[in-house]
């Protein structure tokens, strides 16, 4: 806690202590304020501004101090101000106080509570944000909850002030009139629960939910209006139609077709889209390629003399062809049709929100009626505006599968994922890798020691790294293609053979008939928790509609696309991001879930560091990989998993352990109570475990049972 917390935590303390001790709560009952009645109306004909500040005064401290009475001085109110005035101080002085408790809250235990269990925070914060000021109208008119916790509680949230006195203001007046009303009439009040009825109870309740109702007629009239100028079918030909035969297309279909809707699926180019065709299984197939020349190269270290190995590139791109035929009949037209999935080959356009017309490949158009959409159509490369790349035959991960030769120099422009895993496979396969990246360090989104361990490796193995590398323009000089980048405020000149830009993905938006309908895009489809666009029937998910950027998260969204296309608004959910992992396929393999310490540093969330270095481990060293870490972060004090971030053989692997911890609220004591087979890698979750829990370990109890073994080896105790 720091100073000037402690400072009104003492003030506060103080204040209380004199309340109870100087027993001021005696003033604040029903029978003490008859007996004054009189003479506080004759102070009041003498002093009536003294008594009105005195009062309000008082009414501020009872309520941020949420001392007892409060009730009670509305009363008071009534009966000396009348209805009007007295309504009028009450009104302002019960906020002013709720307000000034609110904040108070908020001073001493918001920044303890965000180090402690942020990322829950995190949550209710934004419920707070979208639904904060109807749920706390609400609790102002139906008093089940007493005010004095409401006024602590939302002040742990991040509430805005504002919000908090206005809704506060808004939400009192109906109570404040009923007490003030009885407070005028004071004499004929016997107890305070006297003054409202069950009646009057319940038509508050009425008037506190009738703002959530007036909510949900809200969304509905706005998404009436949204749909104005439309006219919807009477009839339709599909329950559900899938834009994009990708990882989230698919997966949104196979689940209709599960829960046996009628869903048609359309793809223009080829089914399983770019992690099939040009993303995750190519990627992974070349690697596997290089990391068998890479171990090849290394065989002495194993104790073999003698190991060659002659790479025939347009083999190893044969090989991955070969390995996307292979995998493609898992995402065939002919698989999705068995299971029910009516797939057509082709162009979809949305031509209205339950109208999708399809122009065949072999020309022919079919326009079908359908309740709801999902817009699956991923992403792109991107590829700079740089002045001379036209006239470079660049590569992007659509197209770099087609080399068959392997070029002498490439340069990679981008040091994200894509960029590192095939920097280092290429280089493995032969050619001259120079990774131009414009950041500090590769794979920016992990931590620096990450990126640190990753850079020394690729410089080992040759890849040439050019880091705060701005690039500039392309040049073609005698026949030499050339990279123009800025490095420290000087000209930096980078010949290549072949160019390879790998600077991100960049959703598809465009032909199909978003901007005709008028959703919204920026870098990618604006959508709700619910996976919704403007138009409630129009879902996205995938590349298409971020955050992320993976095929397995993009069928994390398939299934909500899917569900809450079908079944809302009857049942439908809000996706959840909360546990994410994610790997990159290079050497060391770099895999993480939840947040790193940049993360946690940048969002304010606190948190402890357990590490294990895999060079410790018995598997790692017999497989001559002891290189890595495993780094956890926990909540301080507690074994609660924050996130994981593993840097070695098989991180992708074993990442999988934490998911399902995570996941399900498993802290890392029963990791460490859980058996794990000897000796695999997988053992490096149970001794990262083992680090954590003997930082954690009771001294004062151990210093207990030193001595108690001691006396035992006296001969005592039995
Ligand atoms: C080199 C590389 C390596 C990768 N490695 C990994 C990895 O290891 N792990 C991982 O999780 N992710 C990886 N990814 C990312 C992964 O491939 C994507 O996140 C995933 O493919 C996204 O799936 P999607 O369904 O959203 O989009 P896509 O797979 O792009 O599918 C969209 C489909 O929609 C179709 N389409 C678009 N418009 C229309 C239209 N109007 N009518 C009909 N059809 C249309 C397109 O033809 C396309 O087939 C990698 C990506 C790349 C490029």
């Amino acid at each position: 806690m720091k100073r000037k917390q402690i400072v009104v935590l003492a003030l506060i303390v103080l204040a209380l202590v004199a309340y109870f001790r100087l027993g001021l709560g005696e003033y604040l009952s029903l029978a003490a304020l008859k007996a004054q009645q009189a003479a506080l109306a004759e102070y009041q004909q003498q002093h009536p501004w003294q008594l009105a500040g005195l009062y309000f005064a008082a009414y501020v401290v009872v309520t941020a101090l949420s001392l007892p009475g409060a009730a009670l001085l509305t009363l008071a109110g009534g009966a000396l101000f009348g209805l009007v005035w007295g309504s009028v101080i009450v009104s302002f002085a019960s906020s002013l106080g709720a307000t000034l408790a609110f904040l108070v809250a908020r001073f001493l235990l918001r920044d303890w509570l965000l180090g402690r269990f942020g990322e829950r925070l995190r949550a209710v914060d934004e419920g707070i944000r979208r639904d904060g000021a109807f749920y706390l109208f609400t609790l102002r008119l139906i008093p089940l909850f007493p005010f004095f916790l409401v006024n602590l509680l939302l002040g742990l949230t991040a509430m805005r002030v504002r919000t908090f006195y206005s809704v506060s203001q808004l939400g009192m007046l109906a109570g404040t009139l009923v007490y003030v009303n009885a407070g005028t009439q004071l004499a004929r009040v016997d107890s305070l629960a006297d003054i409202v009825s069950p009646t009057l109870l319940a038509s508050f309740a009425l008037l506190g939910i009738f703002p959530l109702v007036a909510r949900r007629l809200v969304d509905a009239v706005k998404a009436h209006k949204v749909y104005a100028g439309w006219t919807k079918p009477r009839r339709f030909d599909r329950n559900l139609i899938v834009i994009g035969g990708g990882s989230a297309g698919l997966v949104t279909a196979y689940i209709a077709a599960a829960v046996r809707a009628k869903v048609g699926l359309v793809e223009q180019h080829r089914m399983g889209g770019d992690c099939l065709n040009t993303g995750c299984v190519p990627s992974k197939a070349l690697i596997r390629s290089a990391r068998l020349l890479a171990q090849i190269a290394r065989a002495r270290t194993f104790g073999i003399a003698t190991a060659e190995a002659r790479c025939d590139f347009a083999e190893v791109m044969e090989r991955v062809q070969a390995i996307i035929r292979q995998v493609a009949p898992h995402d065939s037209v002919e698989r999705y049709r068995a299971l029910g999935v009516d797939v057509v080959e082709g162009a979809a356009r949305i031509v209205s929100p339950w109208q999708v017309e399809i122009t065949r490949r072999d020309g022919t158009q079919q326009s079908l009626r359908t309740r709801s959409i999902v817009v699956a159509a991923g992403a792109r490369p991107v590829v700079p505006e740089l002045p001379g790349i036209d006239r470079i035959a660049y590569l992007t991960s659509d197209t770099v599968w087609q080399l068959r030769q392997l070029p002498r120099r490439l340069l990679i422009l981008g040091g994200g994922p894509i960029g590192s895993e095939l920097a280092q496979a290429f280089s493995r396969l032969g050619a001259q890798v120079t990774l131009v990246e414009r950041g500090a360090r590769l794979l920016a989104r992990e931590d620096p020691e990450v990126s640190a361990l990753v850079a020394q490796r690729f410089r080992a193995e040759g890849v040439q790294l050019r880091l705060e590398h701005e690039a500039k323009s392309f040049i073609v000089e005698q026949g030499e293609q050339m990279l123009i980048a800025e490095h420290a405020g000087a000209t930096v000149r980078l010949p290549f053979d072949a160019l390879l830009v790998a600077l991100g993905r960049r959703a598809n938006l465009d032909g199909y008939g978003l901007a005709e309908l008028g959703i919204a895009s920026g870098a990618t489809l604006e959508v709700n928790e619910f996976l919704q666009t403007r138009y409630p029937n129009i879902y996205a998910a995938g590349d298409v509609a971020g955050p992320f950027q993976f095929t397995h998260t993009a069928a994390h969204q398939a299934w909500y696309a899917s569900v809450n296309a079908l079944f809302a608004p009857w049942r439908r959910f809000r996706v959840d991001y909360s546990v994410i992992p994610w790997a990159t396929f290079i050497e060391p393999e770099v895999a993480r879930v939840g947040i790193n310490e940049q993360e946690a540093q940048a969002r304010g969330i606190a948190y402890e560091v357990t590490r294990y270095d895999l060079d410790d481990l018995d598997r790692a060293i017999a497989d001559g990989a002891a290189e890595g870490f495993i780094k956890v972060l926990t909540v301080p004090g507690k074994d609660r998993i924050l996130g994981v971030t593993i840097v070695g053989e098989h991180a992708g692997e074993l990442i999988a352990e934490y998911v399902l911890a995570m996941k399900n609220g498993i802290g890392l004591n029963r990791i460490l109570a859980t058996i794990h087979i000897y000796p695999t890698l997988a053992e490096a979750n149970k001794y990262v475990a083992g680090v954590w829990k003997k930082a954690h370990a009771p001294a004062t109890v151990l210093r207990w049972v030193e001595r108690w073994h001691a006396w035992r080896l006296r001969g005592r105790g039995g």
